[in-house]
């Protein structure tokens, strides 16, 4: 008897949960439905992205210690890091450095376990190119710092959606200072410490 009650009550809160999710997901869809689609003119007009992008990697030559942690951490094996073993100073020395670009997958498992830091995801996303060999970037390469979407006097930067202010559905046109709803990764961080 009881495990017919057991089982009947399960199967309610089962039919519950599954209702309560339909309407999340259908509130979505209706929300979506009253929005006018927004055209960003690319390449005059690009959204800034966020602060979590992982775009090409950044390296800093003179960080590295050639300890190959990132080639370990890679699901690939990707970054080549080419040293020799200096005798005089008991140390290796780093030689050269790549990175495929045309095989990275952009899971960023090299920038988390670098002990050095030496490596950062950078927000740049035009990597195009007629040659995939020209995505093999060497340590000059990677180490060049791209140009940030909000300093580039040739493009309009504009806000992505989680960016805009509350109840702001169009970045054109954004009066200056307007300030974006939810809060930054820097004070939800200052939150959880506090
Ligand atoms: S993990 Fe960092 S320090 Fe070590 S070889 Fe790679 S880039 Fe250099
Ligand atoms: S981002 Fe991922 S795939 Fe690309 S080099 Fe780093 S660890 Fe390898």
């Amino acid at each position: 008897m009881f495990n017919i009650l057991r089982q009947v009550s399960d199967y309610a809160k089962g039919t519950l949960e599954a209702a309560k999710y339909i309407g999340q997901g259908l509130a979505v869809t209706f929300d979506h439905m009253q929005r006018r689609p927004i055209t960003v003119q690319y390449p005059y007009e690009k959204l800034i992205p966020s602060e979590r992008f992982r775009g090409r990697i950044h390296f800093e030559f003179d960080k590295c210690i050639s300890c190959e942690v990132c080639v370990r951490v890679c699901p690939i094996n990707l970054p080549v890091v080419d040293w020799e073993f200096n005798k005089a100073v008991k140390k290796k020395e780093l030689k050269h450095y790549s990175i495929d670009f045309g095989v990275c997958i952009f899971c960023a498992n090299c920038v988390e376990y670098c002990p050095t830091n030496c490596l950062s995801m950078t927000e740049e996303y035009e990597l195009s190119a007629y040659d995939r060999h020209e995505l093999n970037y060497d340590n000059v390469a990677l180490g060049r710092l791209p140009y940030k979407v909000t300093q580039d006097p040739m493009v309009t930067p504009l806000r992505e959606f989680a960016y805009l202010p509350k109840g702001v559905v169009e970045p054109h046109d954004l009066p200056s200072g307007s300030q974006r709803s939810g809060k930054r990764p820097e004070e939800i961080v200052q939150e959880t410490e506090s």
